[in-house]
C-alpha cells in the first residue's frame, strides 16, 4: 500500500472510531469504493497513484452516522453479494444462522422448492439459490420497493431464472409446499433502543414488530405447517431470547421444533420440521 493510502486509512479510522465498532474495515471499505477496486485489492497495495477526493465525502457520511452498505450499496451475505439501498435491511452475519442450519438439515439431499417470506434484498432466497443449483425458489415481500432490488439482485448473480419474486403480505395466499422455508421477519420490540445508524437509516417496517417484538410471529403461525412438503423444514429468524416466547405459537400442527444459535451463541432460529409421513 503507498503510504497516502496508509495515512488516509489511519486518519479515517480515527474519525470513525466514535460511530463505528470497526473502524478500520470501514476506511478500508470505503476507500476500496472510492477506487473502484475491492477491499483485498486496497490492502495488497495493487492501486497506484493519489487517495481520490471522493474518499474524504465517504468517510464524512459514514462519521454522519450512514451505514456502509448503503454508502457502498453493497453487502457480503453467505457467499454472494447483495446491492442494498434504504428500502431494504441489510443483511446481517445473525441472518446466515438460517441457511447454515438448512445446510445441515438438507446435507445429501437438496432442496428444490425454497420459500423467502419477507425476502427484502432477496438475501435469504438468492443465497439459498446459489447454494442449491437445482433449487427454484420465490421470494415475497409487502414493499414494493424491496421488490425491486430483490430482482436486480437475482439478475445480477445470475439466479433471475431460478427465482420468481410476488408482492404479497407474509404467506396469505400461498397454496404450494416447499422443501424450505426462510424467513426474517421484524422483531425488535417497540422502545427498544438500536443502534443510531440502525435507527436512522434501516426501514423500521423491517425492525419492528409491535410492543413485544412478536406481532409478526403471530400473524405467521396459523397454518404455517401447511407451506411445507413432507420432510421440508423452516428456519425462521429470531430476537435474542425469543425462543420460549415464539416456539408455543407453531404448536399443534405436527411440526418439530427446535432452535439453532448465532455464532455469538444466542437464540437466533427457529426451526420447524414437517414429518415424513
Ligand atoms: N437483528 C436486527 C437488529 O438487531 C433486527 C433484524 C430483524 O428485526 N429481523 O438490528
Amino acid at each position: 500500500m503507498n503510504s497516502d493510502a496508509a495515512s488516509a486509512l489511519t486518519a479515517a479510522s480515527k474519525r470513525l472510531a466514535a460511530i463505528s465498532e470497526t473502524p478500520r474495515l470501514d476506511a478500508e471499505l470505503l476507500l476500496a469504493h472510492a477506487l473502484g477496486i475491492s477491499r483485498e485489492d486496497v490492502l495488497l497495495g495493487r492501486h497506484t497513484g493519489p487517495v481520490p477526493t471522493a474518499f474524504d465525502a465517504l468517510v464524512a457520511r459514514r462519521a454522519a452516522g450512514e451505514p456502509i452498505a448503503y454508502i457502498t450499496g453493497t453487502r457480503a451475505f453467505w457467499t454472494i453479494e447483495l446491492m442494498v439501498a434504504p428500502g431494504v435491511l441489510i443483511p446481517r452475519p445473525d441472518t446466515e444462522t438460517l441457511i447454515d442450519a438448512a445446510v445441515a438439515h438438507f446435507r445429501g439431499r437438496p432442496p428444490r422448492r425454497v420459500l423467502d417470506l419477507g425476502t427484502g434484498s432477496g438475501a435469504l432466497l438468492l443465497a439459498a439459490l446459489d447454494e442449491w443449483p437445482a433449487a427454484t425458489g420465490l421470494g415475497i415481500d409487502r414493499s414494493r420497493d424491496a421488490l425491486a432490488i430483490a430482482g436486480a439482485n437475482a439478475e445480477r448473480l445470475g439466479l433471475a431464472a431460478r427465482a420468481a419474486f410476488r408482492l404479497g403480505d407474509w404467506a396469505d395466499g400461498v397454496s404450494e409446499r416447499f422443501d424450505l422455508v426462510l424467513c426474517n421477519p421484524p422483531y425488535v420490540e417497540a422502545d427498544a433502543a438500536l443502534p443510531r445508524d440502525v435507527a436512522e437509516h434501516e426501514p423500521h417496517s423491517a425492525l419492528f414488530a409491535g410492543r413485544d417484538g412478536l406481532d409478526d410471529y403471530r400473524r405467521l403461525a396459523p397454518g404455517f405447517a401447511r407451506l411445507l412438503q413432507p420432510g421440508g423444514i423452516a428456519a425462521i429468524e429470531l430476537g435474542a431470547g425469543q425462543f420460549s416466547r415464539v416456539a408455543p405459537l407453531f404448536d399443534g400442527q405436527g411440526l418439530t421444533i427446535s432452535m439453532a444459535q448465532d455464532l455469538a451463541g444466542r437464540e437466533r432460529c427457529l426451526l420447524l420440521a414437517a414429518g415424513l409421513e
